[in-house]
């Protein structure tokens, strides 16, 4: 087992832990700790909210979340020898929950915090919380439901240089401005409020609390990409923007469909984390990995073979309007199509739409070209029900 690097006190918030991790992105937070290539190493990740949501009932917590405060990352990992230009070779070795904390939790956004995919159809918040048996989960939330995790880091990546950071900063700041009023806002633009920034303190703290990027998005460090097939086995190769790499990981995640459509996202969980990292010198332009990272899954998946798929196309249902080979539309739509069906053995609508986001149901792109309609799919494994989900005569 490799040596644990990065301790978390589940009882205490982030900037109270032994080394205190970070919530934003900025290149001067200062690592955590350092290793050479060829290392492993574990590191113990609190869920993406700082444990501000809680194992019972009441959805007030999702609700009231302090958005401010996300997502809570262990790291950053300074990697001894690695530069500018390098490729950051990542292996996750093995994920699992603490003994005593085998749980996790979904969460719908409510429209004024956050929202979600189907912010529209579902502005209220809601919760289900999620139990672990080895690799099996159910929810006394979601009768009828039981499948196996692909547990995964909803969100690992390395830190970015000044240039990037405030190349993000300007084109993130553009978009929100296009419209500042939305509700929720189209992109989190750097706020001081509730930063983490490891062990930076005074005027330090200040100014890189008020330039630090919100963890909010994916961006070219890789950041909160969402992959659910991420899980132990995969390498992922990161481009590297600064000295020593400076990599972070969190936002745990036991399962998670394609989209984390509920966006408070997968099954959320506390846990810990083996990484093995290594060097490839000069990669990033030898193989032309410059704008984002790529990554090779691991071999190890749920061996769900029978689907249930549902089709959507690029017509908006709410004013019959054609749109151009909108994929988000379209996937939009099919999750609609798949909740709708749902309906139809019993669940309420926010319990389908949890199951589409934290079941391993597989969303595709099927055709993008067949003008004027996009056709995304949502495919739901159907031996994850205790009974045949299939329309019958
Ligand atoms: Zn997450």
């Amino acid at each position: 087992m490799p040596k644990t690097m990065f301790k978390i006190d589940l009882s205490k918030p982030m900037e109270e832990q032994l080394h205190p991790g970070h919530n934003r992105w900025h290149p001067d937070i200062p690592a955590a700790f350092s290793v050479d290539p060829g290392t492993s190493f574990r590191l113990e990740c609190k869920d993406w909210t700082d444990g501000q949501i809680k194992n019972d009932d009441n959805p007030n917590d999702i609700r009231d979340v302090n958005l401010a405060r996300v997502h809570v990352l262990s790291g950053p990992v300074y990697v001894n020898g690695v530069e500018p230009g390098d490729l950051l070779v990542v292996d996750i070795l093995d994920i699992g929950a603490f003994q005593g904390d085998e749980w996790g939790f979904n969460g719908i956004f409510a429209r004024e915090n956050g929202g979600s995919f189907l912010v529209d159809e579902f502005p209220e918040a809601a919760k289900s919380i999620w139990d672990f048996e080895g690799i099996y989960t159910t929810s006394r939330h979601v009768p009828g439901v039981k499948f196996a995790g692909i547990m995964h880091p909803g969100l690992i990546g390395v830190a970015p240089s000044m240039e990037l950071l405030q190349k993000w900063n300007e084109r993130e700041k553009a978009l929100r401005e296009t419209d500042p009023n939305r509700v929720p806002e189209l992109a989190t633009t750097p706020n001081p409020e509730a930063a983490v920034l490891g062990t930076l303190k005074g005027a330090e703290f200040d100014r890189v609390a008020k330039e630090g990027a919100r963890t909010v998005p994916p961006r070219e460090n890789g950041g909160n990409c969402d992959i659910k097939n991420l899980s132990k086995g995969s390498r992922i190769y990161f481009p590297v923007f600064v000295k020593g790499a400076k990599l972070s990981v969190g936002d745990l995640h036991f399962s998670q469909g394609d989209g984390e459509i509920t966006f408070c996202g997968g099954i959320e969980m506390a846990g810990w984390i083996d990484l093995k990292v290594d060097v490839i010198k000069g990669g990033m332009e030898k193989y032309k990995i410059t704008e984002n990272p790529v990554f090779k899954p691991g071999p190890v998946d749920p061996h769900y073979s029978d689907y249930l798929v549902f089709e959507g196309i690029s017509v908006d249902e709410r004013n019959g309007k054609q749109h151009y080979l909108d994929a988000n539309l379209a996937y939009r739509r099919a999750c609609l199509n798949a909740i709708e069906y749902l309906k139809t053995l019993g669940y309420t609508g926010e319990q389908a739409y949890m199951i589409l986001g934290t079941a391993p149901v597989e969303g595709r792109i099927n055709g993008i070209v067949d003008i004027p309609n996009a056709c995304c799919t949502i495919a739901i494994p159907t031996q994850i029900f205790d009974k045949d989900i299939l329309p019958k005569k």
